[in-house]
C-alpha cells in the first residue's frame, strides 16, 4: 500500500507537492470515488483516476549497471553531460540510479523505478555493503590503513568503521590497489577517506553491492535483477 500523493507522483502525474494539490480540489478518484484525504493508502489493485483519465501503472524494474567512467549518475545534466539513463534507451519505465557514483567512478549502480527499495538500499541504517577498489597514490602504511578502517573525521561526520584490505603495492610508480568496504554515502567518501590519509585516489571502481558484482558485464553493459536477487535485497 502507497500514499495515493506518492502513487500519482511516481507514475509521472505530477509532482509530489502537485498531485497533493490535485487530491485537495478533488480532481482524484479511487474505484470510482473522489478522495480528499492525503493520507489515503492504495494499492496495485485500486483503480485510480485523475481528472477522469485512469493511471496506467508502471510495474518495477531493476537493473544493474556497470556504469563506466565519464558517465553522471543522475537522470539528466544541466551541462549536457552523459547520463546513466542514455545507457538505457529502449527502457520506457521511469527509472533512477539508487544511490550515486561519481562520474570518474566506475563500477556496479542499481537502476530502479521502485524508490522504496532505492531508500532501503541508501539508507545508512540498513547497512547495505559496498565494496571498492581504489588505485590511490602512495603506498598507505599499517597506521593509515587503520585509521581508514577505525574511521576517518570528515567535515559531515566521522566515518562509520570500514573493511580495509591491501590488494597490491606497485613500488615503480609509488601506487597501491586497495579494497574498502562501507555501508554508507557520502557524498565523494571513498575519495575524502584517502585524501586524509595523505593517499588520494587516481581510479576508484565500485566492485560490489550487497551480493550483486559486475561480473558478466563490461563497462556500459546492464542486466536486469532477477527476482530472486531483488528479494534477497529486500
Ligand atoms: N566514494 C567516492 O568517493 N566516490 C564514489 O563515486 C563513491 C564512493
Amino acid at each position: 500500500m502507497e500514499r495515493l500523493q506518492k502513487v500519482l507522483a511516481q507514475a509521472g502525474v505530477a509532482s509530489r507537492r502537485k498531485s497533493e494539490a490535485l487530491i485537495l480540489d478533488g480532481k482524484v478518484k479511487v474505484n470510482g470515488v473522489v478522495v480528499t484525504e492525503l493520507g489515503t493508502k492504495v494499492s496495485n489493485a485500486d483503480r485510480v483516476e485523475v481528472e477522469g483519465v485512469e493511471l496506467v501503472k508502471e510495474s518495477y524494474v531493476y537493473y544493474l549497471l556497470y556504469k563506466p567512467r565519464g558517465v553522471i549518475s543522475t537522470v539528466d545534466d544541466e551541462k549536457g553531460r552523459k547520463t546513466v539513463l542514455d545507457l538505457f534507451p529502449h527502457v520506457e519505465e521511469r527509472i533512477f540510479p539508487v544511490g550515486r557514483l561519481d562520474y570518474d567512478t566506475s563500477g556496479i549502480i542499481i537502476m530502479t523505478n521502485d524508490g522504496d527499495f532505492s531508500y532501503l538500499m541508501t539508507h545508512p541504517k540498513f547497512g547495505i555493503k559496498k565494496k571498492y577498489v581504489a588505485k590511490v597514490k602512495g603506498i598507505p602504511n599499517r597506521e593509515a590503513l587503520k585509521k581508514l578502517e577505525r574511521g576517518i573525521d570528515l567535515e559531515d561526520g566521522k566515518t562509520a568503521p570500514a573493511q580495509v584490505k591491501m590488494r597490491t603495492v606497485d613500488k615503480k610508480t609509488g601506487t597501491a590497489l586497495i579494497e574498502i568496504t562501507i555501508h554508507e554515502g557520502k557524498n565523494r567518501q571513498v575519495r575524502r577517506m584517502f585524501d586524509a590519509i595523505g593517499c588520494p585516489v587516481q581510479k576508484l571502481r565500485r566492485e560490489s553491492f550487497a551480493m550483486l558484482t559486475t561480473h558478466g558485464l563490461n563497462a556500459g553493459e546492464s542486466r536486469e535483477l532477477t527476482t530472486h536477487e531483488v528479494k534477497q535485497l529486500r
